[in-house]
């Protein structure tokens, strides 16, 4: 079975039909889902999610576009609401500099508290990355040297330099829909490169919807997309994949 290793479940798109788009991703193959929280002020939603499917696991995290609105919120709050049996990890975090609907200060604090309660609960990181390659690197760096923590790069859309400095300290790097678009070369080509015991994938739907439901909202029954198409640019059968991506997720996230 497919593991979606990022969607967010709980946006007002699948507010009506939720119990339909589960269904349907198991119907596809897809067995679990890992639905990414964004607001804390949402995050008792999300938990709801996480409690009424046994196949849905939830995060704790505020999204670096919210960093302004509800960043302040320090690493013991975040560690604190982690301890539920179905949170396993914390984020979405990072860095958005494409969007800046935070300032890049505010975006950094935000992150360096999700990073400190993964430093300090084990839990993996979800990171968020676009057109923050340079400063995400340094923080990559400088964090992981002072104190180690595991985590995934989410939606992979950044350069070969990040990629390589990711796995380097271990992370696990996802690619979503992304990858099925005409324009998105980069990305596949840095795909090829990467070692097979680290890639996972994701719809990060509502958005992204692959080819070819491009432009309709995404879900997580369409991540059979993005897994095809990832097969064939490292040249490894689809049912290997699956295995290796399931995997890998299992490795990486702890859900007892
Ligand atoms: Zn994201
Ligand atoms: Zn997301």
């Amino acid at each position: 079975m497919i593991v979606d290793s990022h969607c967010h479940l709980d946006f007002e798109d699948f507010s009506v039909d939720l119990d339909e788009v589960i269904d349907r991703a198991m119907e596809n193959g897809v067995g679990e889902m890992l639905t990414i929280c964004t607001h804390l002020s949402r995050f008792q939603n999300i938990l709801d999610i996480a409690e009424r499917y046994s196949n849905v696991w939830c995060t704790v995290g505020v999204h670096p576009h919210e960093s302004e609105s509800e960043g302040q919120k320090t690493a013991e709050r975040l560690i604190e609401l982690s301890r539920h049996p179905k949170v396993i990890g914390v984020g979405e975090t990072g860095l958005d500099y494409h969007y800046n609907h935070s300032s890049s200060e505010k975006q950094c604090q935000n992150f360096l508290s999700h990073i400190s309660a993964a430093q300090q609960t084990g839990l993996p990181l979800i990171i968020h990355s676009r057109n923050a390659d340079k400063n995400m690197i340094e923080i990559l760096e400088s964090e992981y040297k002072s104190c180690p923590f595991t985590g995934v790069m989410h939606c992979f859309s950044s350069g070969l330099e990040l990629a390589l400095k990711a796995v380097e300290i271990g992370l696990y790097i996802s690619f979503s829909g992304i990858i099925t678009f005409n324009k998105a070369q980069e990305v596949r080509d840095i795909a090829k490169q990467l070692p097979h015991n680290r890639l996972l994938v994701e719809t990060d739907s509502p958005f992204l919807a692959p080819v070819p439901n491009r432009g309709k909202r995404n879900e997580p029954s369409y991540v059979v997309h993005t897994v095809s198409q990832l097969a064939d640019i490292i040249n490894v059968n689809q049912t290997d994949l699956i295995n290796i991506t399931t995997a890998n997720f299992h490795t990486l996230f702890d859900t007892r």
